[in-house]
């Protein structure tokens, strides 16, 4: 479903070299999220990156979950993510996989470490532990029990298996060298004793497989032949290669994939931490994990954003090994312009103005058709109504107005979007001294056609009070005031929330969106591009429309 021509990237090339050379008749990549949490713009990058390569070179792409830590995952999150990739509009190969599903081979190839003197049972505490690893200056101290017999640590390992031993008590660790510059290859542990619930094997197990060690395996297993990841795995990858390099020729395993590491996506005015998301999630910062001002892809879907506007920021902001610090803009732009080329128009009023036509006549003030979409003919058109009270944007007003101003004013004239040039004759005013009404004419003369003998430059929209429905409008702001929230180390990142991200108004919406259905989008003529929420908008009752985004960019800065 490749949207536009892909761009070429280094995997891309890899992978086009692996496939000439012979090396793979085909390609199996694998998107591997971690139950713990929903998926955000930064997973959106990776989804589209292994299950687009897949699509492209016509190979498969495996949804596999790495649920490793049982007390941090739920089956919420693991129903979100299977929605979330489909609603991106990938299919991952056959059923969906968990890293739980090898419980019993990884632990078979436990097992196979030790007999091939690779792993052993470690009784340091934590603590212990920690010391000694060394640090990034100082190698590691082998561990008093590195060099226990195999007998021993089969021994053992079955019993930690067998639920003999505490939570912690014992660990098994790979043996590899406790002097390796890279900590990640210092006997590393593999196996730790956990008693805790498994959304997938219940109580069935008390040990459980640590990442680095279940994720080589699982890709292996899956014959991946290309394991794409962020680049802090990159020093995980010796490890990655060591722990097949021992399986393999025991034929634990069937193959070797080969890990690529690329740079993960880091979106100004936002975060993309799991954590730091669902700390805004349960201290009520936002309404949830789909608020639409989240940057999770829940939350993007609910404001509106689309599968298509997302893959192409995925595809514009490329695939590479150096820094990928994206202003949201440009995450913004992409939604517009897909929306600009998708979305019918229609007209909505959202700081209502009430305006009077006093030489309205009913059976004789004509209405006029609108197309929805001016390049796009086959979204059709309907007609839009008018009365003698109508609805414009208080904005579109000003009773003293600068010179160079071509909207309303008192005594001028504007043309109702595809409707007459009418003209300011009286303002009405509260005893606050508040404009709030405007007593209107209309040059009947001026349907269709350039009223004679002057130019009236300005164009408003507007909808008929009496037609009108009347809508909920959510007009979101970027969640944070700056580019990076959680860049200053003394301060919390819910410091730069920005307070003015949501603000509620009352409008009115041509009555054609009436039977809109959740998700529906439309852009409101000079306004922006707005969806009916999802989960509170409802057909026959309350309309209520998220701004999705605006017609330009308000954010950009001044020339
Ligand atoms: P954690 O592991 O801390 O829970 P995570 O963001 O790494 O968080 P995973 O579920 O492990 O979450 O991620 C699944 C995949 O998405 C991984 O392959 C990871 O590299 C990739 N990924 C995560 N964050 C980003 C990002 N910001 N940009 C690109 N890819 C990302
Ligand atoms: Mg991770």
């Amino acid at each position: 479903m490749s949207d536009r021509e892909p761009v070429a990237h280094f995997i891309r090339s890899i992978i086009e070299n692996d496939l000439a050379a012979g090396k793979h008749s085909s390609i199996v990549t694998r998107f591997p999220p971690e139950p713990n949490g929903y998926l955000h713009v930064g997973h959106a990058k990776s989804i589209c990156l292994n299950f687009g390569l897949a699509e492209d070179f016509n190979g498969a792409c495996n949804l596999r979950f790495d649920d490793t830590n049982p007390e941090k995952e739920s089956e919420e999150y693991a129903q979100s993510i299977q929605d979330d990739v489909r609603w991106l509009g990938f299919h991952w190969n056959g059923e969906v996989r968990w890293a739980s599903d090898y419980f019993e081979t990884l632990y078979q190839c436990g097992e196979t470490l030790i007999k091939l003197g690779k792993a052993y049972v470690d009784d340091l505490t934590q603590e212990q532990m920690r010391e000694y690893r060394g640090t990034l200056t100082e190698p590691g101290k082998n561990s008093p029990f590195r060099d226990r017999s195999i007998e021993e640590n089969l021994d053992l390992f079955r019993r930690m298996r067998a639920g003999e031993f505490a939570d912690g008590a014992r660990v098994l660790r790979a043996r590899i060298d406790m002097q390796s510059p890279n900590i990640n290859m210092r006997d590393p542990v593999i196996y730790r004793i956990r008693r805790a619930h498994h959304i997938r094997t219940g109580d069935q197990w008390c040990i459980y497989p640590m990442y680095d060690y279940t994720h080589c395996i699982s890709d292996a297993l899956e014959g991946i032949t290309h394991s794409l990841c962020t680049l802090e795995f990159e020093d995980h990858r010796p490890l990655y290669d060591w722990v097949l390099d021992q399986l393999e020729p025991e034929k634990m395993v069937p193959c070797h994939p080969r890990q690529y590491e690329f740079s993960r996506l880091e979106l100004h005015y936002t975060i993309t931490s799991k954590r730091k998301l669902n700390q805004l999630v349960t201290q009520q910062f936002v309404s949830g994990w789909d608020d639409p001002r989240m940057p999770t892809i829940a939350g993007m879907r609910r404001r509106g954003y689309t599968p298509s506007g997302i893959r192409e920021f995925a595809r514009v902001i490329g695939i590479s090994k150096s820094l990928n610090v994206v202003d949201m803009s440009v995450l913004e732009g992409c939604i517009r312009d897909d929306l600009e080329a998708s979305a019918p128009r229609v007209m909505a009023v959202i700081n209502p103005l009430k305006v009077t036509l006093t030489n309205y006549e009913a059976g004789v003030t004509g209405t006029r058709t609108g197309e929805f979409h001016p390049k796009r003919p086959e979204l059709g058109s309907r007609e839009v109504p008018i009365a003698s009270t109508l609805w414009i944007e208080a904005d579109d007003f000003l009773e003293n107005p600068p010179e160079d101003w071509h909207r309303f004013k008192p005594g001028g004239e504007v043309r109702l979007r595809y409707s007459y040039v009418i003209r300011c004759d009286e303002v009405v005013k509260d005893a606050a001294g508040k404009v709030v009404e405007l007593k209107c004419s209309i040059d009947h003369e001026t349907l269709g056609k350039n009223p004679v003998g002057r130019k009236v430059k300005g164009v408003i929209h507007w909808v008929s009070a009496e037609h009108a429905l009347p809508i909920e409008v959510r007009l979101y702001d970027r969640l944070f005031t700056e580019a990076r929230p959680d860049a200053d180390k003394e301060r919390d990142f819910t410091e730069f929330l920005n307070s003015e991200s949501l603000r509620l108004v009352q409008g009115w919406a041509e009555p054609c969106i009436r039977q809109a259905a959740p998700e529906t989008h439309y852009q409101f003529e000079r306004l922006g591009y707005f969806v009916t929420d999802r989960k509170d908008h409802d057909a026959n009752g309350k309309h209520v429309f998220n701004r999705v985004v605006s017609l330009k960019d308000s954010w950009a800065k001044p020339a």
